[in-house]
Parts: C-alpha cells; structure tokens; sequence
C-alpha cells in the first residue's frame, strides 16, 4: 500500500522532548513550538521526485512530506502551486537580472495563510477537533474560518479593531464566531488565551499547533519544483510571526535530506517594517531572540507582530543561510507597490511591496548582485487593502471629449 505521508513524530524546537502526532499537542511543556518529523530516509526510497510532476497543482502534490495520513481528512480549496513570475521590467529597474516574484495573492482567501489554513485544519480534522479559537491581525482569521466551515468545524476569532474591514467581513460571512476588541494582537491573544482555559478548545494561535508551518512550508517545496529542482540565491519574505521563513528553511532542509536539490540553501531576508521591526533589532545587534517592540504601527499589517513566539527560529534560518533582516518604510513600500503595479502589472500587497524595496536597498548595499536568482515573496493580494492609496480623477461630463 501507498504511504500517503511519511510523518514519524513531533519534536520540540528547544528541549528534547518528542509527541505523538496521533494525539492533540500544542506547545511543549517546555514553552516553545513543536516541529513535524517525517522519516525521511524511507521516503527517500519510495518517492521520486518525478514522481510529483503529474500530480494536480495543489500543495497537496507534496502529501508524502505533509502530516496527514489519511487523504480522506484533507480539507482543501485549491490552494498551492501559485505561479512564479520573473519580473523584468522591476529587475531592470533594480539592476537585478533574475528577479521572481512567487505570487500569493491568487490563493484562496487572497493571502498565503490559506496554505497554513489548509494544512492545519485538514489535521485538526484528522484529530477529531470539533471547535477551536484564535487572535489574528485579520489574513489569518479569514484564512482559518473559511476552512473551518468547510471542515463542519467552529472557529472562533478575536481580532482588533482596526483589523481591515473586509477581513471582519470574511470571517464572518464564513460563519465564524467573531469578536471585536478595542485593543492590540496582543489583547485579542489574551482574551483568546483565557478562553480556551476556560472552555479547553483547541489553540490555533500562531506555532501554537504544529501543523500550519508544514503548509507554508510548501511555498519553499514549490519554488525548489518551478526552479527545476534548483535553489535559487535568495528569497526575501515578509517577517511578522515568521512562520513563513521558517517553514521555507525547514522545507529545503527536508528536499535536501531526501536529495531532491542539492548544494547551498538560498540565503533567506527577513524583512520588517521600521515601525515593527523586532527580528531585525535582534539581528542588529547578534540576539538570539528578540524583545517586545512598542507602538508598532504599520500599513502592512501582516507584518504588525511586536514579538513573535518562533523569533529564535526565523534568527536561526538566517544565521544558518547567511541571510539577513532588514526594515522598510510605509513610505517605501508605498511606492514601491504603485511601481510594480505600473511596470509588472501585478497589484501585490503592501507586505509584497516591502519584500521588493528590500531586495532594492540589498542590490543597492550590493548584498545581493546583479546575477542571484532572487525571489520576493508576495504573500498576499493587494485587492485585500483597497485604502493603501487613493485616487483622484477628473470626472467627466457625459457629452464632453477626451
Ligand atoms: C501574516 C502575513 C504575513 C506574515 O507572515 P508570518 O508567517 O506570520 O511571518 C505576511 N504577509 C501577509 C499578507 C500576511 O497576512
Ligand atoms: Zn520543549
């Protein structure tokens, strides 16, 4: 018979502990995030990677390196395979020969928390998990109520109030159960926090579970498959929780240990806003994690996480790739999401837009030369922020000529 997924067992990211994944797990005792382990060496002598080709273009072409087993759980809107697109006209203006951008805003819900949605409601499926509740910023919310309700399970959502309009929307038109506090992430986690105490849900909070890294990792196992089995120099991507840049690492490690690609990982950017800048702090200064940054405020707010509980994780990808962290403006976001808009035709969002000024200000401190495949992650779909810019057109009157 088929193994559907080589998944052995959980780990701690920090002691030495290990979990069954047949059970419901959320953090170690210890405190810190549980890691999927798969064997490896046993996939490696079953799979091919060939094999992945002919599949249908979902993440779940990867299911052997995923924590299902049973196919029947998976719950799944479509989500993966999103193209990779070189950009040109963007690179030429940059200096930057080959320039990517893996584009996430065509994903269901518009941003890539649907691939951690998938994943981790497929597996809470598999669990047996009837009800479950989280804080988020809005991405995530949207993401995890949409596959809620496709998976007959309640989801219950507590997210500030300046939450974008249209993710308060979402999640409720996905029938979630819904709060509003007056408040930050970090109000919202608590009440979420005190009411999982009280009621024993399961705690869907960022690297809470262990699952929704292993989808996004999957953004780092497709952009290995569209490069042809090859790893490209660098790959920026937008840091708020870091799941993202940690499930990338994790998923090029694993592509290595089977041989799917081999030589250097990519050198991986974490990139921040100035007003959030937290990783990039602890960067500057050679931490291993990072501290609690004050008053963040910034347009991209998927990237608005003042302290990230896997920071020493995503610190720890960079380090071991000899990438970096580095911190970008609204103002220049802003202007460079209209110029990609203008030249590439690509309405990416505003975290999107800070990736490619970062991997501007990197070719400009020539940390990344003019031949690197470099690839920008655009994790979502500017369509999402409809208030990022305004416009102001003359309007005309119906019998005048242009
Ligand atoms: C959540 C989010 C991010 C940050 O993702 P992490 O994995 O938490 O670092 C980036 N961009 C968008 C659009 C998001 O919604
Ligand atoms: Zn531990």
């Amino acid at each position: 018979m088929m193994t559907y997924s080589y998944i052995s067992h959980l780990s701690c990211s920090v002691c030495d502990l290990t979990f069954d994944d047949h059970e419901i797990n959320q953090l170690c005792s210890c405190g810190a995030p549980l890691l999927v382990n798969y064997d490896l060496a046993k996939m490696k002598e079953t799979t091919n990677k060939s094999d992945i080709g002919n599949r249908q273009p979902t993440l779940w072409r990867y299911h052997e390196l995923l924590p299902i087993r049973n196919e029947e759980n998976i719950v799944s809107l479509g989500e993966g395979m999103t193209p990779l697109i070189q950009t040109n006209k963007i690179g030429e203006d940059m200096s930057l020969n080959r320039l990517y951008i893996k584009d996430e805003g065509i994903i269901p819900t518009g941003t890539f928390k649907a691939r951690g949605a998938a994943v981790g409601m497929s597996k809470a499926k598999e669990l047996g998990i009837k009800q479950m509740a989280m804080p988020t910023n809005g991405n995530a919310g949207s993401a995890w109520s949409a596959y809620a309700t496709r998976a007959n399970i309640k989801q219950t959502v507590v997210m500030p109030n300046d939450s974008p309009e249209i993710t308060k929307k979402e999640c409720q038109l996905f029938n979630a159960d819904v709060h509003i506090v007056d408040g930050l992430i970090n109000d919202a986690g608590k009440i979420v926090k005190d009411h999982i105490n009280d009621t024993g849900k399961y705690d869907v909070s960022t690297l809470k579970e262990p699952y929704r890294i292993e989808g996004k990792k999957t953004m780092g196992l497709e952009i290995a498959e569209q490069l042809d089995w090859t790893m490209p120099d660098v790959i920026l991507y937008p840091t708020g929780g870091g799941v993202g840049l940690i499930g990338i690492y994790k998923a090029l490690k694993e592509l290595k240990e089977i041989g799917w690609v081999t030589g250097k990982l990519p050198r991986l950017v974490a990139v921040q806003s100035t007003n959030c800048a937290p990783i990039v702090k602890a960067w500057e200064n050679g931490d291993t994690h990072s501290t609690i940054w004050k008053n963040s405020e910034t347009i991209a707010f998927g990237i608005n996480v003042p302290k990230a509980l896997g920071d020493f994780l995503v610190l720890e990808a960079i380090e071991k790739t000899n990438g970096c962290a580095i911190a970008i403006s609204d103002e220049d976001l802003l202007e460079e999401q209209q110029k990609v808009a203008a030249e590439e035709g690509l309405f990416i969002c505003p975290e999107g837009a800070a990736v490619f000024s970062a991997a501007r200000q990197l070719k400009q401190q020539q940390w990344i030369h003019a031949d690197d495949v470099v690839i920008c992650l655009n994790t979502g779909a500017g369509i999402k922020y409809p208030n990022t810019f305004d416009v102001d057109l003359p309007i005309l009157n119906k019998n005048d000529r242009l």
